[in-house]
């Protein structure tokens, strides 16, 4: 929280101890102010999404979710990422399987799963989500083919600001905290999360999430 602050602040002195007048500079120090004020942003939602789980665990709101058009939901909102990065994205989901989870926070673990596996993937690389059955529960995994993750920082990336890449993460738009978001929720309807990744060749994120009866 405090480097962005900084930031922002050595930036407003700077306009305002004259700057404001460089024609030259000023747009680009606006520019950084709000750059670091987007950042700022994100890592408090985070932060406050994290600390609401962990102070006053709310009740799970729980009903039967069909997985594939939350999956689809998500997928639509992340477009434009997805575009940009020309990604292809695989959805290999059933459509006649649903799951009994609270849905918002559903949504979040699906969400957070899908932005690193946009954000650390190739240009046009791909993206496969798939579940599969396993008494009494769904295991839904999320493959990518992207830059993987060295097998040392594997059993630390659950944890909350653990990034591999301080400054690659920083430089798109991440906080360290959606993993750690990510484990409590699927913690919280019983189920478990799990990695495996290979440096340069991709990663594979999977949770249990409880089967609708
Ligand atoms: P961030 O906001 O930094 O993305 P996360 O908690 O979501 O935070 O992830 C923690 C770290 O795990 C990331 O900084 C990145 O180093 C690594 N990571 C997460 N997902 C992936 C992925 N799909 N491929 C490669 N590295 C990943």
């Amino acid at each position: 929280l405090k480097s962005p602050l900084t930031s922002i602040h050595g930036l407003a002195e700077t306009l305002l101890s004259g700057a404001v007048d460089d024609r030259a500079n000023n747009r680009r120090f606006v520019q950084l102010i709000e750059e670091d004020a987007t950042r700022l942003a994100r890592l408090i939602d985070d932060l406050l999404s994290l600390s609401q789980l962990e102070a006053q665990p709310a009740p799970l709101k729980l009903s039967r979710v069909e997985l594939k058009p939350l999956v689809e939901s998500v997928i639509a909102l992340l477009n434009p990422g997805v575009k940009q990065r020309r990604l292809r994205v695989v959805c290999d989901l059933p459509g006649d399987l649903a799951v009994q989870a609270d849905v918002e926070r559903l949504r979040q673990v699906v969400s957070n799963l899908l932005d690193n596996a946009i954000k650390y993937n190739r240009d046009e690389g791909e993206i496969l989500i798939s579940a599969t059955r396993e008494d009494g529960w769904v295991k839904v995994t999320v493959a990518d083919t992207g830059i993987g993750i060295p097998a040392k920082d594997l059993p630390r990336i659950f944890e909350r600001f653990y990034r591999v890449d301080k400054a690659r993460s920083r430089e798109l738009g991440g906080t360290g905290l959606g993993l750690s978001i990510v484990k409590h929720i699927v913690e919280a309807h019983g189920g478990q999360v799990s990695v495996a990744s290979q440096l340069d060749q991709g990663s594979i994120f999977s949770f249990t999430v409880p089967l609708a009866s």
